[in-house]
């Protein structure tokens, strides 16, 4: 049962061939039992689990229907659930219960999903392999010496292992896509606006973005669909219809422009992952695509400039956590300054303070100019090229990342290593853009992922061509071992 994709799960709740209660019995058993493995949970919500399937079997009884009337999921532990803790990874807000449900946690609970827990994450969303989470680290079902990527490391490693068909996650420089590179999922970072950021605990406003991850574009496509729409609670939320995004994965590839960006193939590319990539690009042409070599020339600034803003808007966001209103509080304060630094000092962790302290450097009065006002700069830059190379092609495809997973503390040591391992995924947040990541093949037993970029609200597209892509690989379907 619990290799049921979402789509598959739909249809079996539709035939009758199992009820929600069961399926949701079965993966929290799953769960219990492969979970201590990966520790990709932080909470499991067992009986609001068995309640929600339990009110979604009788909806379905009453007539209703829906793709996720029924569908177990889990939520990335950034989105606030009412009553239920919301930790963001931190033992800052290890204490926190929601008093409400971000607007996705509740437009997916009225479509009926199931949600079977909140998933372990990097402290804050800030990192690349989910180390920095406050409840210890998440391993690859691939290879349980690897990480499984970050900051969505927990929703990743918990769907590339089976224990559930989906899960929401965040990205704010690549936090679907280089974790469904990293355990061979597909992953849909969408265009910034679509889907509400209420209740999403901030890391970088202007760069999270909420989406799912899942083992196919097919599900993406049904869990995409219960998350995206307006939100008035949520100003930057875009008044945008949503279209019909499962009525739009057949549409023919055919003259399909895909433009590959000569930048992306250079040295700090793992030729094996180059090669995965060029075989991916002639599968497309099979299915009709038109090949065309662009340019993105001020893609290689993109990094400095993300490693500003983002710490920059972090350190801003980050000053509500202060030990007063909500959240950790230090023993016994002296006085209110005290009171504040123990808390943040005490709450947060190294990754995070370190992320605080550049953020409000560079946001400070002589470097201002300098730092963030340069950043955003290049930002304008960044997207620029992307506009320019839309002119000419439909989508852009590339490696989601340089490297597949690494060791388990490989790069503890050396932050600025696996900042550089975000070369691919940033320039999206940067300019605003949706992207997939899907699995090309593996390296050495370790998934890798292929990314596609589209113009703003093409989600669609995004997903048309993963799923054609899904219709004649079969990457996406291995399972890892022991799984
Ligand atoms: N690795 C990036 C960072 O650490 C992206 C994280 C994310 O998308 N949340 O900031």
């Amino acid at each position: 049962m619990h290799q049921m994709t979402l789509a598959e799960i739909a249809r079996g709740l539709a035939d009758k061939k199992f009820s929600s209660e069961e399926l949701t019995k079965v993966l929290l058993a799953r769960i219990t039992q492969l979970d201590p493995q990966l520790n990709s949970f932080i909470s499991l919500t067992e009986e609001l689990a068995l309640a929600q399937a339990k009110a979604a079997d009788a909806r379905r009884a009453n007539g209703e229907s829906g793709a996720l009337l029924g569908a177990p999921i889990a939520h990335k532990d950034l989105f606030c659930t009412q009553g239920i803790r919301t930790s963001c990874g931190s033992k800052m807000l290890d204490n926190f219960k929601a008093p409400y449900d971000a607007t996705v946690v509740a437009k997916l609970a009225a479509a009926g999903a199931v949600t079977l827990g909140k998933t372990n994450m990097d402290e804050f969303a800030m990192g690349s392999a989910n180390e920095s989470s406050w409840y210890g680290a998440v391993k690859n079902p691939w290879n349980l010496e690897h990480v499984p990527g970050g900051s969505s490391g927990g929703s990743a490693a918990a769907v590339a292992a089976r224990l559930l068909p989906a899960a929401t996650a965040t990205d704010t420089g690549g936090s679907i896509r280089q974790p469904a590179a990293f355990t061979n999922l597909t992953g849909l970072k969408p265009t910034y606006g679509r889907v509400s950021r209420w209740g999403m605990i901030a890391y970088a406003s202007s760069l999270d973005q909420g989406g799912p991850l899942a083992r196919t574009a097919e599900d993406c496509a049904i869990l995409l669909q219960g998350m995206a729409g307006f939100d008035q609670n949520d100003s930057t939320s875009i008044d945008e219809p949503v279209p019909e995004y499962s009525a739009g994965l057949n549409t023919s590839l055919q003259g399909l422009r895909i433009g590959v960006p000569k930048e992306y193939f250079s040295a700090g590319l793992d030729p094996r992952i180059a090669e995965l990539i060029q075989n991916s690009i002639k599968e497309l042409q099979k299915l009709g695509a038109v090949i065309k070599e662009i340019s993105l020339p001020n893609m290689q600034h993109a990094i400095p400039a993300y490693y500003v803003i983002a710490p920059a808007e972090a350190s801003s966001n980050l000053s509500r956590f202060d030990g007063v209103r909500f959240g950790h509080r230090c023993e016994n304060p002296e006085n209110l300054i005290d009171l504040y630094k123990r808390s943040r000092g005490e709450g947060f962790g190294p990754e995070v303070q370190r992320r605080i302290m550049v953020g409000a450097y560079a946001l400070s009065a002589g470097y201002y100019d300098a730092y963030y006002l340069k950043a955003q700069k290049i930002r304008r830059l960044v997207k620029n090229d992307f506009m320019a190379a839309f002119n000419e092609v439909d989508i852009i495809l590339g490696p989601t990342t340089p490297n597949p997973a690494w060791k388990l503390g490989a790069k503890n040591s050396d932050p600025v290593a696996a900042y550089l391992e975000d070369v691919y995924t940033i320039t999206a947040n940067l300019a605003g853009l949706p992207g997939l990541s899907m699995p090309a093949g593996f390296v050495d037993g370790l998934p890798v992922g292929v990314q596609l970029l589209a113009p703003y609200f093409q989600e669609g597209r995004l997903l048309n061509v993963a799923h054609q892509y899904q219709l004649n690989t079969d990457w996406h379907t291995r399972t890892p071992t022991g799984f």
